[in-house]
């Protein structure tokens, strides 16, 4: 199963509930950081990197030589990375999203591929966690196409075996954060019981119940703020899976780099049974039995 663990907004826990989740998953699984302009899963996660290689997407390059300047490439790109003025091309390759249009419709065959780095893709292992992140260059504004490459890799690490994944989403709602939920299976929405969580919990739930997946709530830091948050989930029949106290164990634990469930057992049987609840939320009739630590 594929969990994705959004939020409306950054700094409301998402990684440290990833990095919770992953450590305590019942199954084989892969932690895989699609955050890919901060990613910081690895932060608490810890694996020891064994491979990367760096992303790279495909931009047009004009040959023009045969190019007869009929603007065909710039009236198919939705992205204005390619602009025909008389006789003159130019291309944005920072602005290309690399949905290769340009090259299929050119019917002089002027389009050529030029490599842009996007960014990096890294893996490795967390003890018996499988690790997966991609990471922008710094500078470069275009993650969709790095996630769809981590995607990518993510698929062939269980082409031969399959195996679950907790996604760490990027924040917000918007094209990013979207393209990182929507083959998941399950979204688990984090926020914190204040107004700024709650209206972002608000947007995101918004954005993402059209996909008609199943959806919940964790709160973190639960005890602040007021009951808008539980208010508006009981409104929209939200189910809140978990919550997280706020604790100054847990916010010491987190500016040390460490995973919530190593604070304390009551932790750790928490985020088991959170868990259990995803694969239960994804239709899975036999959710495994976990043991928990002696
Ligand atoms: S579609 Fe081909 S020939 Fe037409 S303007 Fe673009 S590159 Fe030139
Ligand atoms: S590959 Fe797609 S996004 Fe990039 S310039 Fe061509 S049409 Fe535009």
């Amino acid at each position: 199963m594929k969990l994705a663990i959004a939020s409306g907004k950054g700094g409301t826990g998402k990684t440290t509930v990833s990095a919770a989740l992953a450590s305590v998953w019942p199954r084989k699984r892969i932690a895989m950081d699609l955050d890919v302009e901060a990613p910081n899963l690895h932060l608490f996660l810890k694996p020891e990197i064994t491979g990367r290689r760096k992303a790279l997407i495909e931009v047009p390059k004009i040959d023009l030589d045969k190019c007869t300047y009929c603007g065909e490439c710039a009236k198919i790109c939705q992205f204005k990375a390619i602009s025909v003025m008389g006789e003159i091309i130019l291309t944005f390759p920072e602005m290309c999203h690399g949905c290769g249009g340009c090259f299929d419709i050119c019917p002089e065959d002027a389009v050529r591929a030029d490599d842009r780095e996007l960014g990096e893709i890294l893996w490795g292992w967390a003890g018996d966690i499988e690790f997966l992140m991609g990471r922008l260059r710094i500078g470069e504004a275009m993650s969709p196409p790095l996630m769809r490459d981590v995607k990518a890799h993510y698929d062939e690490m269980i082409s031969s075996e399959p195996e679950d994944v907790i996604i760490d989403c990027p924040p917000g709602v918007s094209c990013p954060a979207v393209n990182a939920v929507m083959d998941s299976d399950v979204i688990f929405l984090v926020t914190e019981p204040t107004p700024f969580g709650v209206y972002d919990l608000k947007l995101a739930h918004e954005a993402f119940a059209p996909m008609g997946k199943p959806m919940g709530v964790v709160v973190n830091r639960a005890g602040l703020g007021d009951d808008s948050l539980y208010d508006y989930c009981r409104e929209k029949d939200l189910a809140i899976l978990s919550e997280i106290p706020y604790s100054r164990r847990i916010a010491e634990a987190y500016s040390n780099g460490r995973l919530i469930t190593d604070v304390a057992d009551d932790y750790r049987t928490q985020f088991i049974n959170l868990a259990r609840k995803a694969m239960k939320m994804a239709g899975e009739a036999a959710v495994p039995e976990v043991t928990e630590r002696a």
